[in-house]
């Protein structure tokens, strides 16, 4: 499952987040760690969708180096379609 909270594009996180917030530590302009207190264990998800180089390069290394392979990336060229 997809968490609602991601920003629609390459990337997503997954139920399988385990709330370690790697993946912020790693690019903190695209991803978060959710703050609702009501949620047994936190999640983080996706702020916003790598727009530049520097950017898909930390979300692909955040995506590699996430523990629960909780973050998805689509192979398409969602890019290119942004930015032709
Ligand atoms: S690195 Fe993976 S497990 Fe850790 S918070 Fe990010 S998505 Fe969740």
């Amino acid at each position: 499952m997809i968490f609602i909270e991601n920003i629609k594009g390459r990337y997503s996180i997954t139920d399988k987040c385990i709330g370690c917030e790697l993946c912020v530590a790693i690019a903190p302009a695209n991803f978060a760690a959710d703050s609702d207190a009501d949620i047994e264990y936190g999640y983080c998800y996706l702020i916003k969708q790598p727009d530049s180089a520097h950017e898909e390069s930390l979300c692909a290394e955040a995506a590699n180096s996430c523990p629960s392979d909780a973050i998805t990336k689509k192979s398409v060229a969602y890019k290119e379609d942004q930015h032709p």
